[in-house]
């Protein structure tokens, strides 16, 4: 046991926390950091001034609490969207973590349960705990592929009262079809589920790949969950939000703590908001390299699975931890997702995806071949 775990076992930790470790990627200081999927462009000046500008206009009212309702961020907010919403279907919080805390706050908790489908993203159960909401893991077939069908009938069985669905699902990086959004959302019919799409990637999707927005009319348990911390490059100014039936986003004013999302908060997004092409100008270069990533990959003979987002997962490693170091002592930080014989690399700049794909190369033509990866 770490030492922080046997102090933690000291106090009266609720029951459901005991034993659990909190969300951990390293935040190591390595010269290329590729391990949590953050946009590695820096913003571009002219929209980190148009920020800077907003903020110290904000900065005016700081005696006063913010706008409770955020109403101009949720117009942004909408009108980014498109898809017909009106500011009416969105909520936001501090980073789209938050908002899945709050999720689960209305909805799950005790004698409640909340499904999804490993491996997937790793603050799913952890957000479980920390509301108290049972965690129900799914199974994925072969290559963590996930059909209608099975979806279907694993909800149908479980009857959960939450599942969340990542598309494109981190670590693996491809996105569901909305063949699997539907089939779930029928299948959660007789549990009445709420069924949330956290499509945090969304921005970076193959052409062709279509949004769960396009479902979102007549679907009342439905909820699309978004960032602005990774196309948008805004992973330090903590804003995550939500499109659904209206109604949700009031059930969602019960659980939040008062004036949650702060002016400067406020006022840092809506800046972001104003300059959307400026910001998104990155994520043509971003998909160029992720593409990149695949197609090299391959040629070295590993397996990276299909990327709708702007990280690639692979397999075929024959130690990935060894690799995992390896790459380290280059100055490459990857994220080892636990998975044998896979890793997870995000797409940086076209400098760090060589560097990347330099050290990797240099590991994988130095290791002993083997004919087959550890895929499960
Ligand atoms: C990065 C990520 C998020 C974003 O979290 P924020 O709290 O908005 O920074 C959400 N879901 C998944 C699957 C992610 O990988």
């Amino acid at each position: 046991m770490s030492d922080q775990l046997e102090r933690l076992a000291k106090l009266p930790l609720r029951e459901n926390l005991r034993g659990i470790e909190p969300y951990g990627a390293p935040q190591l200081d390595v010269p290329i950091l590729l391990n949590v999927n953050e946009n590695t462009h820096p913003l571009p000046a002219a929209v980190s001034r148009a920020i800077s500008e907003d903020v110290s206009a904000a900065a005016t009212d700081l005696n006063r609490y913010p706008d409770r309702e955020f109403t101009e961020l949720r117009e942004r907010l909408a009108g980014y969207l498109g898809h017909g919403l009106g500011a009416e279907s969105i909520w936001a919080a501090n980073g789209s973590n938050e908002v899945l805390q709050q999720i689960l706050q209305a909805f799950g908790g005790p004698g409640r349960t909340v499904m999804s489908f490993p491996p997937t993203y790793s603050m799913y159960p952890l957000l479980a705990s920390g509301t108290d909401t049972t965690y129900l893991a799914g199974a994925r077939g072969e290559d963590f592929g996930l059909s209608a069908q099975s979806a279907a009938d694993q909800v149908a069985a479980a009857a959960p009262n939450l599942v969340i669905l990542c598309s494109p699902n981190n670590p693996t990086g491809t996105a569901l079809g909305l063949d699997v959004v539907e089939a779930v959302y029928e299948a959660g019919r007789a549990s009445q589920a709420i069924v949330i799409v956290d499509e945090a990637y969304a921005e970076f999707a193959l052409s062709g790949t279509r949004s769960a927005l396009t479902l979102l009319p007549g679907r009342e348990r439905l909820i699309v969950t978004r960032t602005m911390s990774k196309a948008f490059a805004l992973a330090g100014a903590r804003l995550g939000y939500l499109a659904a039936a209206p109604e949700i986003a009031d059930a969602l004013r019960l659980v939040r703590l008062p004036y949650h999302l702060s002016a400067v908060t406020q006022a840092t997004a809506n800046a972001a908001l104003k300059q959307v092409d400026a910001l998104l100008a990155t994520v043509e270069d971003i998909k160029g390299q992720r593409d990149r990533i695949v197609s090299e990959l391959t040629r070295l003979g590993l397996k990276p699975a299909v990327s709708d987002s702007n990280f690639v997962f692979f397999g075929g490693l024959e130690h990935s931890s060894a690799t995992w170091q390896g790459l380290l002592d280059a100055g490459v930080l990857v994220r080892d997702v636990g998975i044998a014989g896979h890793l997870r690399v995000t797409a940086g700049t076209e400098a760090e995806t060589t560097a990347f794909l330099h050290a990797l190369e240099a590991l994988v033509s130095s290791a002993p071949k083997t004919d087959s990866g550890h895929d499960s």
